[in-house]
């Protein structure tokens, strides 16, 4: 399944993806474990 990275916008294999995460009941793919740390950063800021 082709996925998009929400935190660079590259699309991905999510067979591939580097890491995930599942947030409020939805599995996001990261390239890069990178991203996702830039991704929960961003929420923790909300
Ligand atoms: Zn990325």
């Amino acid at each position: 399944m082709k996925v998009k990275d929400p935190v660079c916008g590259m699309t991905i294999d999510s067979d591939r993806a580097a890491a995930h995460g599942t947030y409020d009941g939805e599995t996001v793919y990261f390239c890069a474990v990178s991203c996702q740390k830039t991704f929960e950063a961003r929420r923790a800021k909300r």
